[in-house]
């Protein structure tokens, strides 16, 4: 059974996770940039502790993703930017101290888990709006759910509410006019960043994850179509695009499969 960490910019998740994937017992807390690192540890340690108990049954390996960069040889937190106080911490020296136990620690997109965290720079438009990482106008900025919210958002009155990214695809559905532009937008901006990997790597399948995909079906015929307009070169068609079926679990599974990868059968 591996205890799952998986350390997000806004949450962090405990989980256990049998070898099939199962996820057994979870637990999300909210983070912040004034998290303190050594209560954090603690409290990771208590509720792996917690749930190992109630559910019976032994951690035999602990398994971290995180964002942001990260050491995976050394296990220490690299410059996290939304975790000040995480910086250079080794949390894989310290539960594998606490738990006896091999502890592995992964950048989440390394993990395989979710890989929008790095392809999220590629740049899409040098003139669209700053990001966080230096240029402008990447994937990220573009086509992430934050990014239909604030363009939808620049699109009304200020007196008007903000939607978030949920809302407009449920407004999409119910036919109002300016969330369906959104969605029409954010298709085709999900639909440049495809068409640029595909172009590049010709890959056999594409996995798409991430709150958005909960809506998916909004958003597959546009994406499809901009890449049909600039992928003539290559056979894109037959590149398969898939939804993680993982869901909200993925992150967490993908910790699990950090430790299965490095001292597991697969690694
Ligand atoms: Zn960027």
């Amino acid at each position: 059974m591996i205890g799952a960490v998986d350390i997000g910019g806004t949450k962090l998740a405990v989980g256990l996770v049998a070898e099939s994937g199962k996820v057994l017992a979870k637990s999300e807390t909210l983070t912040g940039a004034d998290s303190n690192y050594s209560a954090g540890l603690e409290n990771i340690a208590r509720v792996l502790r917690e749930m190992a108990q109630n559910a019976r049954v032994e951690i035999t390996g602990i398994g971290i993703g995180s964002t942001g960069p990260v050491n995976p040889l050394t296990g220490e937190f690299g410059e996290v930017d939304f975790l000040p106080h995480w910086r250079r911490q080794n949390p894989v020296q310290y539960l594998a101290k606490l738990f006896g136990v091999k502890v592995a620690l992964e950048n989440d997109a390394d993990a395989g888990a979710l890989a929008e965290a790095e392809l999220g720079h590629q740049v899409i438009d040098p003139a669209g709006p700053p990001c966080s990482c230096g240029f402008r106008g990447c994937w990220e900025s573009l086509a992430a759910g934050p990014a239909m919210a604030i363009w939808t958002r620049n699109q009304v009155s200020a007196n008007d509410s903000h939607r978030t990214a949920e809302q407009i695809c449920q407004l999409a559905r119910e036919g109002d006019e300016l969330a369906r532009r959104a969605v029409e937008r954010e298709a085709y901006y999900l639909g440049l960043g495809l068409a640029n990997l595909i172009n590049l790597f010709a890959p056999d399948m594409i996995v798409l994850g991430g709150s958005i995909m909960k809506s998916a079906l909004l958003f597959l015929e546009g994406i499809r179509k901009t890449i049909g307009r600039g992928c003539r070169f290559v056979p894109h068609e037959k590149t398969e695009l898939a939804l993680a079926s993982l869901g909200e679990d993925a992150n967490l599974i993908g910790a699990a499969r950090v430790w299965h990868h490095r001292y597991g059968e697969e690694g």
